[in-house]
């Protein structure tokens, strides 16, 4: 059983003061951080594809 956490973290400084901004031009939408002044994709593309998908499937 995978618990998945959606806690958004700056990708600079792991800081959760995040201010979801703007969706940029690829759809994604981005943060600003409170903390180091960032800004970032809130939640990119992770390549999480099927094939990875079975191995953490058979992982367990
Ligand atoms: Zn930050």
């Amino acid at each position: 059983m995978i618990i998945e956490k959606k806690v958004h973290t700056c990708r600079k400084c792991h800081s959760k003061v995040l201010t979801k901004n703007n969706i940029n031009v690829c759809g994604n939408l981005q943060y600003h951080c409170k903390t180091c002044g960032a800004y970032g994709v809130l939640e990119p593309r992770e390549p999480y594809t099927e094939k990875e998908q079975e191995l953490i499937i058979k992982a367990y």
